[in-house]
């Protein structure tokens, strides 16, 4: 048998202030190290580079993404592995949005950079980063092709009736505004790995990623036929800090009776809100912790959480006309087992019977967690969305 030579991919998430990356085997899906550049342009900023087990950290000021960029590269180099030996075929970019110029991957070139460029006004907390650790990139590792791997690709073929707002069609048309979603790069690794587990390609699935960022989808055979994150990643769940679905005259009122200003509310609903404003606590550890010393306000917090959830799980199996598989991701959905249980007694008309056993029990695969006689497959799947920026990578090469 011939051996495959190694191939990997340099996948790069470049946020506002950070720089996650991780350097994957597409092939065998390994990842060979991982890392963090934080606080860019703060003081102090912080590395972290994992490799075989073995973490390095380091504190010191990182001007801009640029020198964090370099830092990295420099890491590589000194503990390993070897770029140069690594084989680097690709470096993944993640990102947010796409609005409608891409549903695939994007082979990166002036002509890509200034199309993510004009959606800025459409990811303006996020574009912008992206945009950096692009820059920065091509520039620092100029021999190999960048790609871009967008997180609305996946539901760039929504039908027209779920991506259309019931909103003045000119003025929607005119300003961009309709349903992109977001994590989808996510849900399409996840819906895929279930179809893969299950031997089914016509699988009518909700994926449940549940993470800081928590978004529904409904997929249909591989097609994404719904997803709760709209025009931005505001819309739909509950999240740590994001209200999720909220009656847009909400703005009005605040506007009008709060005097607050338009980036007073932009705050107040992106990053006041959701199980942070509900309860005081972002994080569901925390917030349960809280429900266990008996605070009313963080079960009525989780209380909330867990009905938008059924809402939205009862409104997909209405709009694909039934369900197959349930599938929670993301650090809630694969953590979470208590969330996963009394949602699932919520939505005990559906046919759903877990499996208690296994839904309690840690495990780091994907794995199914309903009784072989539950009318739905209910399953808990890690996404990994480097791999599948890697492996989409790949693919225009
Ligand atoms: P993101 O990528 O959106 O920042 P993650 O998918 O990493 O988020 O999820 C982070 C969240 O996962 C935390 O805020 C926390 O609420 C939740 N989480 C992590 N581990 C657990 C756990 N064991 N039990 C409950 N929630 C958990």
């Amino acid at each position: 048998m011939t051996q495959q030579a190694q191939r990997t991919v340099l996948v790069i998430n470049s946020g506002s202030s950070s720089i996650k990356y991780q350097l994957v085997d597409p092939d065998s899906g390994r990842a060979l190290a991982s890392g963090l550049v934080e606080r860019i342009g703060e003081e102090t900023g912080a590395i972290t580079h994992k490799h075989e087990g073995r973490t390095t950290e380091i504190t010191q000021a990182v001007p801009d993404h640029g020198a964090g960029l370099a830092q990295v590269l420099r890491l590589f180099e000194e503990k390993g592995p070897s770029l140069a030996e690594a084989h680097i075929v690709a470096v993944g970019h993640r990102v947010v949005q796409g609005g409608r110029h891409f549903s695939g991957p994007a082979l990166i070139d002036d002509d890509v950079v200034a199309l993510i460029e004009e959606l800025v006004p459409l990811g303006p907390l996020h574009n912008p980063a992206h945009l950096k650790g692009i820059e920065v990139g091509r520039s620092l590792l100029s021999d190999v092709p960048h790609v871009a791997v967008f997180d609305t690709a996946f539901f760039q073929d929504l039908p027209e009736e779920a991506a259309r707002y019931a909103l003045d069609r000119e003025v929607a048309d005119r300003y961009s505004i309709r349903r992109y979603g977001a994590h989808g790069t996510s849900h399409q690794f996840v819906s895929g790995e279930v179809s893969a587990l299950l031997g089914r390609a016509d699988l009518k699935q909700i994926v449940l990623h549940l993470g800081n960022g928590a978004s529904a989808s409904a997929v249909v055979a591989g097609h994404a036929v719904e997803t709760s994150m709209g025009l931005t990643p505001l819309e739909g769940l509950v999240m740590g800090g994001r209200t999720g679905d909220i009656d847009p005259a909400a703005v009005f009122h605040l506007a009008r009776v709060a005097g607050m200003s338009i980036d007073e509310i932009d705050h107040l609903f992106n990053r006041g809100s959701g199980m942070k404003g509900l309860s005081g606590d972002n994080d569901m550890r925390e917030v349960w912790k809280r429900v266990a010393a008996g605070e009313q306000e963080a079960r009525d917090a989780m209380d909330v959480y867990l009905h938008r959830l059924t809402k939205y799980v009862g409104a997909y199996t209405a709009v694909m006309g039934g369900l197959d598989a349930l599938t929670f991701t993301a650090g809630i959905g694969e953590n979470d087992a208590r969330l996963r249980r009394e949602l699932c007694q919520r939505l005990a008309f559906l046919g759903i019977e877990l499996d208690e056993a296994a839904n309690e029990e840690r495990a780091d695969g994907a794995r199914v967690i309903s009784t072989p006689g539950s009318a739905v497959t209910v399953l808990v799947v890690p996404t990994n969305e480097e791999l599948a920026i890697a492996r989409q990578a790949v693919t225009l090469l």
